[in-house]
């Protein structure tokens, strides 16, 4: 029997589909040292993937919204985008944005062979870009995608109509491996970045958030 937090969490949780065991394997068999990444400085490639618990979580996220339209910024092989679309009724559609086309392709593949996979829209360039051009509204939006930019998404959805009224936003990677609560002295660029955000965030007289300790930190953002 595995011990350790993680495969715990996995064995309390909702079992993944076969469908995203699939795309999770197949991310695992890429060669990734062979190419590198547009953000490719980060964690493991095979670790951008949100995976099993943290992806329950947002098909959880989408069953308790009744979400109907999603939008994924930062889809990577898909998983997150999969996942949400597995928990959306069959009217439902992911709007999923990725900048690097290879991991687009890789992922566009892996939907082909889900029926959910049909809800899921991908979108390649990069996300802001899209995302100035997206219509709303949107119930659900995932942000896992370049950290600099997390304070340009959260504004505009925010600001803007393209966040539903009583939509939710989940922000990955809000602990980003302790640097925004130590180091002070010697953060990343990706440290630094997601502190000011986590700072803006809690700031924010317009938003009700929590930061939960979830793999890398996940932040739950909703209007007030
Ligand atoms: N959500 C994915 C999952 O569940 O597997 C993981 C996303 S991974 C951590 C981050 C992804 O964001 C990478 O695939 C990267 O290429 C993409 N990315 C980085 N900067 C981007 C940008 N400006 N616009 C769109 N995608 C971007």
């Amino acid at each position: 029997l595995a011990r350790g937090l993680d495969p715990y969490l996995e064995q309390c949780s909702t079992p993944e589909s076969p469908a995203l065991a699939a795309l999770a394997a197949r991310t695992r068999a890429e060669q990734w040292t062979d190419r590198s990444l547009v953000s490719g400085s980060g964690p493991l490639e095979q670790e951008m993937l949100s995976g099993h618990v943290e992806g329950q979580t947002l098909k959880f996220l989408v069953h308790m919204t009744r979400a109907r339209r999603v939008l994924d910024i930062g889809m990577f092989t898909g998983y997150s985008a999969l996942a949400m679309a597995e928990a959306l009724p069959d009217d439902g559609e992911v709007v999923a944005c990725e900048v690097d086309p290879y991991v687009a392709d890789v992922a566009r593949q892996c939907f082909s062979e889900s029926p959910a996979g049909a809800r899921i829209r991908v979108e390649v360039g990069p996300a802001l870009t899209t995302v100035l051009r997206l219509e709303g509204p949107f119930d659900l939006v995932f942000i896992d995608a370049d950290k600099t930019g997390y304070l340009d998404y959260f504004h505009y959805l925010i600001g803007s109509g393209l966040l539903a009224q009583h939509g939710v936003i989940a922000v990955d990677n809000t602990l980003l491996q302790g640097e925004p609560y130590t180091d002070h002295g010697a953060r990343s660029t990706n440290g630094q970045a997601i502190a000011d955000f986590n700072r803006a965030v809690a700031n924010d007289s317009r938003v009700e958030q929590v930061l939960l300790p979830l793999r890398d930190g996940v932040t739950l953002i909703r209007r007030k």
